[in-house]
């Protein structure tokens, strides 16, 4: 079974998505930036780490969008994109994951990561996200992301993409109107990950942040029953796969808050390091994260696991 490692390298992004649980903090140091960089590096360098992992996947904010606006990072960054091909030749690495938002027209630092791979992109994958609101914030924002998908698609077809899709209400709505929503995306050349809707700390209610965040964000209770129960009719593969823990990294390190941090997920329970001043643990033991419907508490998990239990008889 393998083992994912993931790097939360900074929260610099500037795609600024509405809902995005970096609110607020969306700016990292440089010096920081480098630093980051530079411990990533040497816990990948060290060839113990590939013992226990055989799997590694870079989170940012974001990395390929212009954030890197300094030659010492950007040399640092492709200083540890050689040692990531070299183990990767070796097969210490069997897969590395590069988030990417996709949204912007010129990503060249994307580009010149991936041609560093140039002859070994097996087990290399572009893990992105799709949202008609609140990501792509103007039309432009839709067609760079699907222009860089059509581009990766076309010039590097070894390398696989994946798209999350957050359930939100527009999403439960759209499917439910055109039960090929999903598919045409796929048609794209990308498999899917479905989420649900998680609150950014800013808000204190899932109602307040639809209402600030001027989005159809979280999904009513009933609304997202039906929707759920039609994935599992047309697509108990997707339905299987939503918020599937197991599909997520074993082990974090990042930096928070101005605090290296570790952190190791139990998958048994879904519990996970989480931020005690905004999430806590619900009655039935899943964190708040879950608490994900606009006019009542409940556990979509726990929902997921009704339906999909009914659905299997
Ligand atoms: S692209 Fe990702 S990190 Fe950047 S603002 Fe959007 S959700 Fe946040």
């Amino acid at each position: 079974m393998s083992k994912t490692l993931q790097f939360e390298l900074w929260h610099t992004c500037l795609n600024r998505c509405k809902f995005c649980y970096l609110q607020g903090d969306q700016e990292t140091p440089r010096m920081d930036m480098i630093r980051n960089i530079e411990e990533a590096y040497d816990i990948i360098k060290d060839e113990e780490t590939w013992k226990e992992y055989d799997t590694v996947s870079f989170i940012g904010g974001e990395i390929f969008q212009g954030e890197m606006d300094n030659q010492i990072i950007i040399d640092r960054w492709f200083t540890l994109v050689e040692l990531l091909v070299d183990y990767h030749k070796k097969g210490l690495i069997k897969q590395i994951y590069f988030c990417a938002t996709l949204t912007f027209p010129k990503i060249r630092a994307l580009w010149a990561t991936l041609d560093y791979f140039a002859d070994c992109y097996d087990g290399l994958w572009i893990l992105t996200s799709y949202d008609e609101e609140g990501r792509f914030h103007t039309e432009e924002y839709k067609q760079n992301w699907l222009d860089n998908l059509n581009y990766i698609v076309k010039f590097y077809p070894k390398i696989k993409v994946n798209t999350t899709v957050i359930c939100t209400g527009a999403v439960c709505q759209k499917y439910l109107e055109n039960p090929n929503y999903f598919k045409e995306l796929e048609d794209l050349g990308t498999s899917l990950f479905l989420k649900v809707p998680s609150r950014p700390k800013l808000y204190k209610t899932n109602k307040e942040a639809n209402e600030k965040m001027k989005l159809n964000f979280f999904p009513t209770r009933e609304l997202f029953l039906e929707f759920i129960t039609e994935l599992g009719n047309n697509r108990p593969d997707l339905l299987d796969k939503m918020c599937n823990i197991n599909l997520r990294a074993d082990t974090l390190i990042g930096k928070w808050k101005n605090q290296s941090f570790t952190s190791n997920r139990d998958k048994s329970t879904y519990m996970e390091e989480f931020d005690k001043e905004t999430e806590f643990v619900m009655k039935c033991g899943h964190i708040s994260t879950y608490n994900a419907y606009l006019n009542e508490d409940g556990c979509a998990l726990c929902d997921i696991e009704i339906i999909k239990g009914q659905l299997n008889g």
